[in-house]
């Protein structure tokens, strides 16, 4: 079994830690507060006294830090010594940060994965915890034992940023997602209705509407947007009813109008007619 570096012992890298060392790694731990190694040095992992010592340690280091600025932070001082090394930064970070990191890990002849966590830390070694790497593929295999003791592993290409892209798409989707219920919990208080039986319904709803969404997404990958279905016009007085409905018992309607908005620009460039869908062309900046 190789020997794991693991940089930062928070509620995401404790759990990769140990893990890693329950499945019979060889487990080294850094982290900037040394008082969160001593509960993996006492398991059993060898806790570091500085990141120079935790990197020379094994020849696969993790990164589980906050964000890139402490990535960056960390790891440009110990360049040299990661030189060779297999470094796979699990840290949430935009598409071009994780570019920015890869390129800098070229630079110094560092093999680079970049990785983003589809799970928390309580589903880390299960496999519904989905993990989403890119970056160099070769570096990726050599590793992927070991990144499957952490869950379900899937490689996404060879562009760094894209395991990160894919993760943001996936958050903005639950993000909207979520938004809806607080906005049908908003309405329906103004009636009384406890918020978890209005979370039940939306719930129930939400699962029935579903499968509509690859029927939607099947219209944007024809591209002509003419299929009948449901128009801009059409979804123009829809979406006003709920603005208005929703003002009316009191409640603002800002998490609506951005649809609306949308709607309305397609209107006005002759677009009355197209499948309501089309708005994604409007989120594309020219
Ligand atoms: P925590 O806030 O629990 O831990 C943050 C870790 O980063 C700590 O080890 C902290 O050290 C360290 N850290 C912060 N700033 C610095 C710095 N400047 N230099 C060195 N170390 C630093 O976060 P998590 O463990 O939950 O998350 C870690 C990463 O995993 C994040 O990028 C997060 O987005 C991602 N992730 C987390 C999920 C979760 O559910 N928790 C889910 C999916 C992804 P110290 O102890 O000294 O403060």
């Amino acid at each position: 079994m190789p020997s794991i570096t693991v940089l930062g012992l928070g509620a995401m890298g404790s759990a990769i830690a140990a893990r890693l060392r329950v499945h019979g790694h060889a487990v080294t731990v850094w982290n900037r507060s040394p008082d969160k190694t001593e509960p993996h040095a006492e398991a059993g992992a060898n806790a570091a006294a500085t990141i120079e010592e935790a990197v020379a340690a094994s020849d696969t280091v993790l990164v589980v830090l906050l964000d890139h600025a402490s990535v960056r932070e960390r790891l440009d001082p110990v360049a040299a010594e990661l030189k060779g090394k297999t470094v796979v930064n699990l840290v949430t970070t935009t598409p071009n940060q994780a570019r920015d990191t890869a390129a800098w890990a070229a630079e110094h002849d560092i093999p680079y994965v970049d990785g983003a966590i589809m799970a928390v830390p309580s589903m880390i070694g299960e496999p519904h915890a989905r993990l989403l790497y890119s970056g160099d593929e070769h570096a990726y295999n050599a590793v992927l034992p070991v990144l499957e003791q952490l869950g379900t592993a899937e490689f996404t290409g060879e562009d760094p940023g894209v395991a990160s892209l894919k993760d943001m798409a996936l958050l903005s989707a639950m993000d909207l997602m979520v938004l809806g219920y607080v906005q049908a919990i908003a309405m329906m208080r103004t009636a009384g209705t406890p918020a978890v039986d209005t979370a039940a319904e939306v719930e129930a709803w939400l699962a029935a509407m579903l499968p509509h969404g690859r029927e939607l997404a099947a219209i944007v990958d024809g591209g002509t947007y003419d299929t009948g279905g449901q128009s801009v016009d059409f979804d123009r007085f829809g979406i006003a009813s709920l603005i208005t409905a929703s003002r009316e018992q009191g409640v603002r309607a800002d998490l609506l109008e951005p649809h609306q908005k949308l709607l309305e620009e397609l209107a006005a460039t002759g677009h009355g007619d197209s499948d309501w869908i089309r708005v994604i062309e409007r989120l594309t900046i020219r």
